[in-house]
């Protein structure tokens, strides 16, 4: 049988974080291991029953996901971390008897370190990384695969279709410990999943779902003909179950080109990301044509959609299906109250509504009603005084170039070095100071009215006192706030800017049991009033060395938001530009002389195609510029950034113009700092001496070690000293000794 509607694939957490609970009632033994898999047991049959239901033909599935899809391939493959192969197996009934060291690879344990967690591609979603080496040896671990398999084919017969990562993504994602490489294990890793694929065969699937999503990025010919080779021998001798090869999240012409007539039976492509002209696709392969928004929360234009598939149905045999998996978007609007803008929306199942009509008007059945509903709902949208705000749109029409451009760097130097009285190796922190459970009471009872607006600002008046207080002893020289006001540093500005709205239920998994809820921009962006002035003046008002005025940069409040379809990211990108503009105004008015604009996403929104790279760099750092262009030569401009390696960026990071950049670098040992050498940057720089993500405290011999080294490569008028990142999730203890190392670092490297 072949299908005409699909996905991509299935969220794991459940519509209301099921597995979330479940997962930390097991880690805290709370629960049973047998009731753990019961959930996810449950989560996973009701989900296939429920896209049976609304014409799904054909339903991808993952297995029981306890935490990660790679985390899950790595035990399938039997190669979870040497370190961990102590752990005994698993005692309990319904769990996988790997599942105690597959927890300690995916968090840690008292004895081992966690395995590395890292962004999935260009979405918020981390996956945990392989470690391999060049001895690595697979094997098939893939009971407990098989076992949840049989059973869904039990309950539901051959329209369930199981999905494993494809032998190229699963290595082009691992990382080795001995610096051999990954890919030198393809075609063992080929042969390998031959073997698995003969055994999913005989549990009596037809189809089986191979994610192959690193086939879309850049990569030699001499790997593509590689993997093309391998996928001749998984295809081309195994007729008992034919294969759909699924890619997403850029175009999928590469994908195409290197599969047709290897014998793969479908190839599943993003139409969404890519573009659907697709000129090595012969109509030899059924085409898996993801029209369907998989990673965004928009209703789709049906009428286009429709008429892509009619187009590439003239050419060949296809299938209607999401561009992505629905990992990446909510459940359902269900429980949603947003108004109007709610029927302008689509989450999961609606998006599997919208799969299931696409393929029913294909096949020249009458949906007219979904159709007419969707049209009206997109018209709205087009036409609505939310997504067009006049005003806005007049102040974007007028930014110039000179908008974009501070006075020179010189200028600004040395007008700083006059004005601002630092002393060399000024130390200071990134923004957030310890949340501590008090914090998030008071904001928690605050939203529910349990607090008085007037008894929360006291209770935050308190804390920024306290967090004044402390750096003042430690004896840092440029001061921050804290930011006890922020849950988090994009859902604190949604909440106060017009256009962006928040959810009640949109959570999605960010990774194993972390849920996050993103913000939706739906439409211009404008600030109605001074989001952060209150907070600075607070703590400036109690100390008179310089405290940072904290902002989340543009390029940042897009990455962590669902983002507008209607319009380039780039014109999003600085409408919220100029909110931060006015807000950088007013604090410089109440007396801000350094203002710290955070942008650690900016990394993260990168294309994965090289040539779509410069493109997107432009607007990314063109709204940082817009941003922070109307700052006069005294204010000092500050940026961070973090979560990645930024060396091949430099240059980027040189042309956001900030005067100073705080950076990751302590958790990388200092890579960072060769290239800073390299390139000459000429610009402040505060590489972190202090890895933040450990709660142990550093050894004052590590810091000036650090320090030392950063000295080496950088001149010591440009040098900041600072943490790697905010210090929300460390508690107080580890945070004034921590500091008071970094300080005696600085102070020691200054005689
Ligand atoms: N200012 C923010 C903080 O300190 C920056 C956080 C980040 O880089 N993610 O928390
Ligand atoms: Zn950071």
């Amino acid at each position: 049988m072949t299908f005409h509607a699909t996905i991509a694939g299935v969220p794991r957490i459940g519509p209301n974080r099921e597995l979330k609970k479940a997962l930390e009632g097991y880690w805290n033994k709370k629960i049973s291991g047998d009731e753990l898999a019961e959930v996810a047991t449950q989560l996973t049959d009701t989900y296939t029953a429920d896209l049976l239901a609304a014409g799904i033909e054909a339903v991808p599935f993952a297995g029981k996901s306890f935490y990660d899809a790679i985390l899950d391939t790595t035990a399938l493959l039997g190669v979870l971390p040497h370190r961990v192969s102590t752990i005994a197996d698993y005692e309990g009934d319904a769990l996988p008897s790997f599942i105690d060291r597959y927890f300690a690879t995916a968090r840690g344990s008292v004895d081992f370190p966690a395995s590395a967690l890292t962004k999935w591609f260009d979405t918020n979603y981390h996956y945990i990384v392989p470690e391999l080496s060049a001895d690595t040896v697979f094997s098939l671990d893939d009971d407990a695969f098989l076992a949840d398999l049989r059973h869904q084919i039990d309950k539901f017969g051959v329209a369930v279709r199981p999905v494993i990562i494809g032998p190229l993504t699963y290595l082009n994602l691992a990382r080795t410990t001995d610096g051999s490489d990954p890919l030198d294990h393809l075609e063992e890793l080929f042969a390998i999943y031959r073997e698995l694929l003969k055994r999913i065969g005989g549990s009596g699937v037809e189809w089986v779902q191979i994610d192959e999503p690193a086939l879309v990025t850049d990569l030699p010919a001499a790997v593509l003909s590689r993997v093309r080779a391998g996928y001749e021998t998984l295809g081309g001798s195994l007729p008992a179950v034919k294969i759909l090869v699924q890619t997403y999240f850029e175009d999928g012409d590469q994908a195409v080109e290197t599969l047709s007539g290897t014998g793969v039976t479908a190839i599943g492509v993003d139409l969404v990301a890519g573009s659907a002209e697709l000129p090595h696709w012969t109509g030899e392969e059924l085409l898996v044509a993801g029209v369907v928004d998989g990673r965004n929360v928009w209703r789709t234009n049906l009428d286009e959609a429709l008429d892509t598939l009619k187009q590439l149905a003239a050419r060949g045999p296809v299938a209607v299906s999401t561009s992505a998996s629905l990992l990446h978007v909510p459940y359902s609007l269900d429980k949603e109250d947003l108004g109007q803008i709610q029927d302008w929306l689509a989450f999961g199942k609606e998006k599997v509504a919208e799969v299931a009509a696409l393929a029913a008007a294909l096949q020249g059945e009458d949906v007219s009603e979904f159709f007419a509903a969707a049209r009206t709902a997109l018209q709205d949208r087009a036409q609505s005084e939310l997504t067009h705000d006049a005003q806005v749109r007049e102040r974007i029409a007028a930014v110039t170039d000179a908008d974009r451009q501070r006075a020179s760097r010189e200028e600004r130097r040395q007008t700083q070095l006059a004005t601002l009285d630092l002393p060399p190796l000024p130390t200071t922190t990134i923004g957030s100071f310890p949340q501590t459970q008090e914090i998030r009471r008071a904001r928690a009872q605050w939203r529910v009215a349990e607090l008085t607006d007037a008894e929360y600002q006291q209770a935050m008046v308190d804390e920024i006192s306290t967090v004044i207080e402390a750096q003042s002893k430690l004896g840092l020289d440029v001061l921050v706030h804290g930011e006890p006001e922020r849950n988090d540093m994009v859902q604190y500005f949604s909440e106060q800017l017009q256009g962006y709205i928040a959810t009640s239920h949109g959570w999605v998994q960010s990774y194993g049991s972390r849920c996050v809820r993103p913000p939706i921009i739906s439409g211009d962006v404008r600030r109605t009033e001074p989001m952060t002035v209150q907070w600075y003046n607070v703590a400036q008002s109690l100390t008179d060395k310089p405290v940072k005025g904290m902002l989340t940069g543009p390029v940042t409040m897009l990455a962590w938001s669902f983002v507008r379809d209607d319009q380039p990211l780039g014109d999003t990108a600085d409408q919220v530009a100029l909110a931060l503009r006015d807000e950088i105004a007013d604090l410089i008015a109440a007396g801000a002389v350094i203002i710290q604009v955070d942008e650690p996403a900016i990394r993260e929104l990168l294309p994965l195609r090289k040539e779509k790279q410069a493109a997107y760099l432009k607007w990314a750092v063109g709204s940082f510029r817009l941003a922070t262009g109307d700052a006069p030569s005294n204010i000092q401009i500050h940026t961070h950034m973090c979560y990645s390696e930024f060396n091949e960026l430099i240059d980027t990071v040189s042309d956001l113009d900030a005067d100073v950049t705080s950076i990751e670098a302590a958790r990388n040992g200092m890579q960072v700092l060769k290239a800073l050498k390299e390139s000459g940057f000429d610009m402040g720089i505060g590489p972190g001496v202090w890895d933040i993500h450990s709660p142990r405290v550093p050894r004052q011999e590590e810091v000036d070690q650090l320090l030392e080294a950063a000295l080496d490569s950088i001149d010591p008028q440009l040098l900041w000293v600072n943490p790697d990142c905010g210090l929300k999730t460390r508690g107080w203890e580890e945070t004034t000794a921590s500091l008071e190392v970094l300080v005696k670092a600085a102070h020691k490297a200054r005689v």
